[in-house]
C-alpha cells in the first residue's frame, strides 16, 4: 500500500484513518468516511481503486469536481475519465469502451448517468468498489440537497457484492444517518476523522466600516502578494463594489454570484483555478465547484449566518495544509440585518439560534477554535495558538465613563435611536438626520469627540455583548437599555471594555511574504532546508508556464507544498526531486528535468 502511494501520489505516509478505510474496502466493506475538506478523501477509495481489478465507479456532483480530478489523477498517470452530458457522444463512447476493456482503474459518473446506465454500461464492466463524493447531497436537511442522489439505494440491490464508500464533509448525524439508510449501507463502519483544521489561522475585526474595510484588505491582499483568495459578501452589489475597488488598486478581482449568466459564472472560476486572477469576490454561491489547492486566504466581508456556512467558507483555503489565513469583518449593522432575516425566515428559532453561534464565535475572548470544535461536538484540551485571541489575548481596562456616555445619549433621545445615529451623537456629527431630530441640542452631543467613529462602533458590539443595551428589531432597531446597563448609567456598577488594538504598523513592517511552514518531517534529511523565495517566485512561474502548456490549472502540476519543498531542499538531481513528498513517478520522469534545472541555477 504505501509503495504504491509513493508511487501514484508521491506521498511517504498515510494521513490519519486512510490506512484503516483503505483496509477495511480492500475486504469488501461498506464504509462511510467523515472528514473535513482537506483532509484527503479522495486517496481512500483512489488507492484501493489501483490496487483492485477492475474499476472504480464515483459518483460525484458537478462536472467541475470531475474534471478536477480526473486531472489530478491523469496528471499522476493514472487511468480515469469522467462520463458526463458535457463530453460528446463519441468521447463517451470511447470511455465506455475503455471501461468494458478493463482499461479504467477510476470512472467518474454524475448522479443521472450513474442512473441510467445501472441496467447497461454497469452490467458490462467489472467494478472494483463505488464510491459517493459529497454523500450529504443525499440528505434532505443538507445544504446541496440533490434529488437524484436519492434513488442511488438501487446500487446495493443490484451490485450486492461490490462495496460502497459513501464520503462526506458534513459531519452532522442527521445528514449521517440518511447516508446510511439511502444508500442501504451494509453495517457500515463509520470513520469520523477531527474536523480541526490547524493550518488555517483564524481572526476577526471589529466594528469597521466600509472604507476601513477597503484599506485593510488591501493591506492583507499585500501581504499575501500573487497568493489566491476568496472575499465571501453578503449581497451581488457589494462583490462588484469590492471587486471593483481592488481592481482600481491593481489587484486581478473576479465578480462571482448567481445573479451572473453561468457562462461568466464558469468564466470566473476558471480565471480563478488557473491562477489568471488572484481574488474572487463572491456571495456562498461560490465553492462547491472549487477544489482548488491552494486557495491561501479567506476573507468575510460581512458575517455569515451560521457557523457551518463560515467553516466550510473558510475550508476552502490550505486543502493542501499549508499555512492560511482568515479573516472575519464584524460589524454591528450586520448582525442586526442577518438579525432581521432570521426573524423573518420561516425557521425562526433555529435560524436566530445559528445565528447566535456565530455572533459568540465573532465577540469570542477565548480561543476561536474552540469555539468551532465545541460547536461540531469535539472536546478540546488546550488553546489552539493559531487564532487572534491566542496570539493577543484581550486585555480589559475601566470603560465605564466610555459606557455611561453612550448611554446618556441614548436615554437624552428617549431610546428613539441606532446605532448610526448614537455615533453621529456622541462624535458630534452635524449629520442631516441629526439636524432632523434637533439633537445637536443635546447635552450629550458631542461628549464622545476624542474616540473615532470605528472604536465607538467596537465598543458598541461590546456593550451589546455586556448586556448593557438590547436592539429593538421590531423597532426600527431602536437602543434600548437594560437594567445591567441602568446599573453602570447611575455609577451602581463598572464596566470593563476589552482594549482595542489597531495593527496597522503592524502590516506595514510584515509586508515581506510570510515564509511557508514546512514540517521538519517531509524534508528529505540530507538536504537544506532553508527557504529561498527568489527561487520560489521563478519555480512558481515555471509551474504556471508547464500548466498553461497542458491547459490544467497549476496547482495539478505541483502543488503550493511541493513547490516550497523544492525550494527548501533544492534537489538538484532528478532522483532527489523525485523523493520529495507529492511527486509520483509520473511527475518525476515527466518535470523533474526542468525544475531541476532552473534549482541549479539557484545554487
Ligand atoms: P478532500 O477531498 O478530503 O477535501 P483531498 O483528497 O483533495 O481532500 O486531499 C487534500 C490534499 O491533501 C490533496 O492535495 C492531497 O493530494 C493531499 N493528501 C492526501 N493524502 C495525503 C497524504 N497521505 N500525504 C500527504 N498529502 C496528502
Ligand atoms: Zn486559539
Amino acid at each position: 500500500m504505501l509503495q504504491t502511494l509513493k508511487n501514484h501520489f508521491g506521498y511517504d505516509s498515510f494521513r490519519p484513518l486512510q490506512e484503516e478505510v483503505i483496509r477495511h474496502l480492500l475486504a469488501h466493506k461498506d464504509a462511510l468516511v467523515l472528514m473535513p475538506t482537506g483532509g484527503g478523501k479522495s486517496i481512500c477509495y483512489q488507492l484501493p481503486a489501483l490496487l483492485s481489478k477492475g474499476t472504480a465507479i464515483v459518483v460525484s456532483p458537478l462536472i467541475s469536481l470531475m474534471k478536477d480530478q480526473v486531472e489530478t489523477l491523469c496528471a499522476n498517470g493514472i487511468a480515469a475519465g469522467a462520463l458526463n452530458s458535457n463530453n460528446s457522444e463519441t468521447e463517451n463512447a470511447a470511455l465506455k469502451r475503455a471501461c468494458m476493456e478493463g482499461k479504467l482503474k477510476l470512472l467518474y459518473i454524475s448522479p443521472e448517468k450513474l442512473l441510467a446506465e445501472a441496467n447497461y454500461l454497469l452490467r458490462d464492466i467489472h467494478i472494483s468498489l463505488f464510491a459517493i463524493d459529497e454523500a450529504h447531497c443525499i440528505s434532505q436537511w443538507g445544504h446541496d440537497f440533490r434529488p437524484e442522489y436519492t434513488q442511488m439505494g438501487i446500487l446495493h440491490q443490484q451490485f450486492p457484492q461490490v462495496p460502497i464508500i459513501a464520503l462526506t464533509a458534513t459531519a452532522d448525524k442527521l445528514t449521517r444517518e440518511d447516508i446510511v439508510k439511502q444508500l442501504h449501507l451494509d453495517h457500515p463502519r463509520i470513520f469520523l476523522s477531527s474536523f480541526n483544521r490547524p493550518n488555517l489561522n483564524l481572526s476577526v475585526k471589529r466594528g469597521y466600516q466600509q472604507q476601513e474595510k477597503s484599506k485593510a484588505i488591501l493591506d492583507f491582499i499585500e501581504r499575501h502578494s500573487g497568493e489566491s483568495g476568496i472575499i465571501y459578501c453578503m449581497s451581488r452589489n457589494k462583490t462588484e463594489s469590492v471587486a471593483h475597488m481592488l481592481q482600481k488598486h491593481g489587484v486581478r478581482a473576479a465578480i462571482y454570484h448567481a445573479g451572473l449568466s453561468p457562462a461568466q459564472r464558469d468564466e470566473a472560476q476558471d480565471d480563478f483555478i488557473n491562477d489568471r486572477v488572484q481574488v474572487v469576490c463572491a456571495t456562498i454561491a461560490f465553492g462547491m465547484g472549487i477544489d482548488k489547492s491552494n486557495v491561501r486566504w479567506v476573507i468575510h466581508y460581512n458575517l455569515p449566518k451560521s457557523i457551518e456556512s463560515f467553516y466550510q467558507e473558510i475550508g476552502r483555503a490550505g486543502r493542501d495544509g499549508l499555512p492560511s489565513d482568515t479573516l472575519l469583518f464584524y460589524s454591528l449593522a450586520d448582525l442586526i440585518l442577518l438579525t432581521k432575516f432570521a426573524t423573518e425566515s420561516g425557521q425562526q428559532s433555529i435560524n436566530l439560534e445559528k445565528l447566535q453561534r456565530m455572533q459568540q464565535y465573532a465577540e469570542a475572548d477565548i480561543c476561536r477554535r474552540r469555539i468551532l470544535l465545541s460547536y461540531f461536538g469535539e472536546s478540546t484540551t488546550h488553546d489552539c495558538g493559531n487564532c487572534d485571541v491566542c496570539k493577543n489575548p484581550p486585555e480589559r481596562f475601566d470603560g465605564t465613563i466610555i459606557v455611561q456616555k453612550a448611554l446618556s445619549a441614548i436615554v437624552r433621545t428617549e431610546q428613539q435611536i441606532g446605532t448610526g445615529m448614537l455615533v453621529d451623537i456622541l462624535r458630534g456629527n452635524m449629520s442631516h438626520e441629526v439636524m432632523e431630530k434637533g439633537y445637536q441640542q443635546l447635552k450629550t452631543f458631542g461628549v464622545g469627540r476624542e474616540v473615532p467613529a470605528r472604536d465607538w462602533q467596537d465598543y458598541l458590539l461590546q456593550m451589546l455583548q455586556l448586556g448593557y443595551f438590547e436592539i429593538a428589531y421590531n423597532e426600527n432597531s431602536h437602543l434600548k437599555i437594560t437594567p445591567t446597563g441602568m446599573d453602570v448609567l447611575f455609577g451602581r456598577a463598572k464596566a470593563q471594555l476589552v482594549t482595542i488594538w489597531r495593527d496597522e504598523s503592524a502590516s506595514t513592517i510584515h509586508r515581506r511574504k510570510r515564509k511557508a511552514s514546512i514540517s521538519v518531517k517531509e524534508l528529505p534529511l540530507d538536504l537544506p532546508n532553508t527557504e529561498d523565495e527568489d527561487l520560489f517566485e521563478a519555480l512558481r512561474a515555471l509551474r504556471k508556464r508547464l500548466a498553461d502548456q497542458e491547459a490544467l490549472p497549476p496547482y495539478i502540476v505541483l502543488s503550493d507544498k511541493v513547490l516550497h519543498l523544492l525550494s527548501t531542499s533544492r534537489p538538484t538531481t532528478i532522483e532527489e526531486f523525485g523523493s520529495i513528498s507529492g511527486i509520483s513517478e509520473y511527475k518525476k520522469k515527466k518535470y523533474g528535468k526542468e525544475f531541476v534545472e532552473v534549482i541549479r541555477r539557484y545554487d
